[in-house]
């Protein structure tokens, strides 16, 4: 492996680029003529405009992708996450054009891509999955026997989905047949695939995955696990690990079971195995695994000290594993704070504009921000609204929330409204100091 493709843009190609950099590897970017003046162009071997802003027509369009690959001398496409990532049909075009995928095999992807595929092969490697149906609802009928099964409430899930799309919750039988096709309609326009299953609807769990890896030598390994229940829309607005509210046996537990899943299922690169924590019980469900690189994967690297995408570059390039579950050391408590041009007092509305201001904290050891805006730079409503992540990290979670306070006040952005305001305020928020946050807790903010 010589030169990579980076296949995505914002902050995840600048973090692309620089594990290139530490793996002695060229790299290539690609932009859509709205991100032309990106900074982190400049820092790439050579940049190749691939279209217009329109995702569709540019950083969706793996003819434009294989085709800057082949046309600057790529032997390798990095996909970062969202876009490319997850398509089973890239990677595979990829490998026929003999680019090395920085991924999991085109089987794995589409494996788990069917989030009912996914849930089988998780029961099969005895890894306790959320009370639900084995199979898509083929018509009302079933969907009445199912429901009547799993019980309200419940909630109608996407197959095919991802980024918190196709979801309803059904409350009550009176609801089902419209939830039903209003999540069979959003499904089939987002993905291209209109099939539905259900499962048990948890109202107040948490959000515990864990970061997993394999390589071509038949290692599979865990670094542990994040807690990502701060979200809006299904949404993670804020990750740490380790889990404050994890007991050490349960932790070991769906460590382990994640292993066992990777293992079962052959599983190469990076991967996370995403369950719900349901305080009541105090027991973790599988949800879904994605196969690539998380958002919030710095979390997992400041408290192993491990740097993940390299890793990634690595493994893709065949070599083992540079690290055994045993071997990697957890220390300390780390937080990612995604600073996001969005209105928190407008429902997280996306709020694009022209940065007047851009003022991040200083990096520090206890101190990451990656990003890619500068001052001056308009935010464009053509992508996701994320400019930057935050991460701190402290030797306890009191310290990492001491330091975050400090980082979200230094942290100066004008010209677009933020999250930064929000989440300073959630450090203060007793839930949060002691770990009672659930995955509907800011909606249910909003509210109050
Ligand atoms: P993570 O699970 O890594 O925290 P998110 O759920 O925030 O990531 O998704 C990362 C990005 O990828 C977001 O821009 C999201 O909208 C996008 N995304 C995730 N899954 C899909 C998918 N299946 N199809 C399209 N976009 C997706
Ligand atoms: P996506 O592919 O969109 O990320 P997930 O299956 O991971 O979909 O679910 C997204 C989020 O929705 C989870 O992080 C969690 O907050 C919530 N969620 C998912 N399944 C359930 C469930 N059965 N009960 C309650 N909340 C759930
Ligand atoms: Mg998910």
């Amino acid at each position: 492996m010589n030169r990579v493709l980076i296949a995505n843009r914002g902050e995840i190609a600048a973090r692309i680029l620089r594990a290139c950099r530490a793996a002695g590897l060229e790299a290539v970017a690609v932009h859509s003529t709205a991100d032309r003046d990106a900074p982190y162009l400049s820092q790439a071997d050579r940049a190749v405009c691939i279209g217009p802003p329109a995702a569709a027509r540019s950083y969706l369009l793996a003819d434009a992708l294989l085709a800057a690959a082949l046309g600057t001398g790529c032997d390798a496409v990095h996909p970062g996450y969202g876009f490319m990532a997850e398509n089973a049909a890239f990677a595979l075009r990829c490998a026929e054009h003999g680019l090395t995928f920085v991924g999991p095999s085109p089987e794995a992807i589409e494996l788990m891509g069917d989030k009912i595929a996914g849930r089988a092969a998780a029961a099969a490697n005895h890894v306790p999955v959320v009370p639900g149906s084995d199979a898509s609802i083929s018509d009302m009928g079933a969907a009445r026997r199912q429901a009547a099964d799993v019980g309200y409430p419940l909630l109608l899930k996407a197959s095919a989905g991802g980024g918190g799309r196709g979801m309803r919750v059904v409350s009550s039988p009176a609801e089902l047949e419209q939830r039903l096709a209003q999540a069979g309609a959003e499904a089939a326009a987002a993905f291209s695939d209109s099939r539905i299953y259900m499962e048990r609807y948890f109202p107040r769990v948490h959000h515990v995955e864990v970061q997993v890896f394999g390589d071509r030598h038949g290692n599979h390994v865990h670094l542990g696990e994040r807690d990502c229940s701060a979200q809006r829309r299904h949404q993670k607005l804020v990750e740490e690990s380790p889990s404050p509210v994890l007991a050490p046996a349960l932790r070991r537990e769906i460590c382990e079971a994640a292993v066992r899943l990777a293992r079962g299922v052959g599983y190469e690169n990076a991967g996370t195995v995403e369950f719900i924590y349901d305080p009541a019980e105090a027991r973790c469900y599988f949800i879904e695994m994605n196969t690539r690189i998380q958002v919030e994967h710095p979390v997992t690297e400041m408290v192993t000290g491990t740097d993940l995408v390299l890793e990634q570059l690595r493994v893709a390039a065949g070599e083992p594993l540079s690290f055994t579950s045993q071997s990697i050391v957890h220390r300390g408590h780390a937080i990612e704070w995604r600073i996001n041009a969005e209105d928190p007092d407008r429902g997280f509305l996306p709020t694009p504009g022209r940065l007047t201001r851009w003022s991040p904290p200083r990096e520090t050891p206890a101190v990451r921000v990656d990003t890619f805006v500068h001052a001056g730079q308009t935010v464009t409503p053509y992508y996701d609204s994320m400019l930057a992540k935050l991460i701190v990290k402290g030797d306890s979670r009191t310290e990492a929330l001491e330091r975050s306070a400090a980082a979200l006040d230094a942290f100066v952005v004008e010209g677009v409204s933020t999250t930064i305001g929000f989440q300073r305020a959630m450090i203060e928020h007793r839930d949060f100091i002691e770990g009672r946050v659930h995955t509907r807790w800011i909606e249910e903010c909003g509210d109050r």
